[in-house]
């Protein structure tokens, strides 16, 4: 049997790269509490994504329920229903009501013509995602936004290094999530990071993931801790050193799929957007009265000992903790996505002679 491929496996830089990076915490002892590592990253990501404020986290999700906290969010909040647990479980776990929208049939994000119908007096906010580093109809939404007074917040956790018209996808919307996870394009093991224009914001995100903490003797705001720390810092500033090889690596494995795959009747690539520079996150394909179905397919390469995964899937408002409890009709795109999707094997090691084989076993099916 060959050796196991699985959906992905993370970027790591050489062990001797990393030993270096953490040498000095040994003589410092500042493990954690925002030290040099936690200072020196938040200023390369602030180069890299080019924004004014970043602030990193323990991990995306705490990154998401921060942010959610420190804008001051109250009743429904529009979002998708096709994305991972954390987008809607950060809603609910914020003590606010999640409204489904539906989705787009070309790059899976959540279809900016529907949530108008979906505001209500007790909407504040829209939190959307750029699914598989798709990016979202971004003016559409600010739009809405604006004239209905609302916030918006980008899941962002797939689009790590996205430009939209040259423009850094941390820019759009009142505030950005990252997820450093290991599974991630860059990751700093687990890790996250709340990217925004407005200064303020960014101190409320800092003081919240530290106990609400607001000087020596002084505790200002009910926060938690969701503070990075500098093992995981000195890991993303190793990460981001190669970034731009890892993307170019994972560019190439992209295109091999596309070249052996797009053209299969029943097959469909997603698109990224209109101007956008990829950062080839995922190789999300949905199957179309393809052979049988999806179930067949991931039952052939599971066979071969290869993992790909039903991302997403089942839809969010089909979870056993959600069904039945809030606004989820009208959303069939999204129901059909989730049913036919399968994110085929994509990291940067993944060898290209591997996807000729991932992709000959799919249609010699
Ligand atoms: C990974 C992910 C998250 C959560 O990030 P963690 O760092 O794992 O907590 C949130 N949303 C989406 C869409 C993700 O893929």
């Amino acid at each position: 049997m060959l050796p196991k491929i699985y959906v992905t496996q993370p970027s790591m830089p050489a062990f001797e790269e990393y030993v270096k990076e953490i040498k000095d915490l040994w003589s410092s002892k500042m493990l954690t509490n925002m030290g040099v590592k936690h200072e020196e990253l938040e200023l390369e990501l602030k180069k890299y994504l080019n924004i004014d404020n970043i602030s990193l986290l323990a991990n995306g999700h705490l990154a998401l329920e921060t942010v959610i906290a420190a804008l001051g969010l109250s009743g429904e909040v529009i979002t998708a229903p096709f994305s991972f647990a954390s987008t809607t479980h950060a809603i609910v776990r914020c003590g606010l009501t999640p409204v489904f929208c539906d989705i787009n049939y070309d790059d899976y994000t959540i279809n900016a013509d529907k949530i108008e119908a979906l505001i209500t007096p007790q909407t504040s906010a829209i939190l959307a995602v750029h699914v598989y580093g798709n990016i979202c109809n971004v003016e559409k939404i600010q739009q809405i936004a604006d004239h209905y007074h609302l916030k918006v917040i980008y899941d962002a956790a797939h689009a790590f290094g996205v430009l939209v018209n040259g423009a850094s996808i941390a820019g759009f919307g009142d505030a950005s999530m990252f997820s450093f996870h290991a599974t991630k394009v860059f990751h700093t093991i687990e890790g996250g990071a709340v990217a925004c224009r407005d200064r303020n914001l960014k101190l409320m995100v800092d003081r919240l993931k530290n106990f609400g903490i607001t000087g020596q003797d002084s505790v200002g705001y009910v926060g938690g801790n969701a503070k990075m720390n500098e093992f995981q810092a000195a890991m993303g500033i190793c990460n981001l050193r190669h970034i731009s090889e890892v993307r170019l690596k994972r560019k190439a494995v992209y295109e091999q799929y596309q070249k052996n795959l797009s053209c299969i009747q029943g097959i469909y690539f997603s698109t990224p957007g209109k101007n956008v520079v990829s950062n080839y996150a995922y190789v999300p394909v949905r199957f179309e009265h393809f052979r049988d179905n999806r179930e067949r397919v991931v039952d052939k390469l599971v066979a071969e000992n290869i993992f790909p995964r039903k991302y997403f899937y089942p839809l969010i408002s089909n979870y056993e903790c959600y069904q039945g409890q809030y606004r989820s009709e009208n959303i069939p795109v999204a129901e059909d996505v989730a049913e036919n999707v399968l994110t085929l094997p994509m990291y940067a090691e993944l060898e290209l002679g591997e996807v000729d084989r991932i992709c000959s076993i799919i249609t010699d099916m």
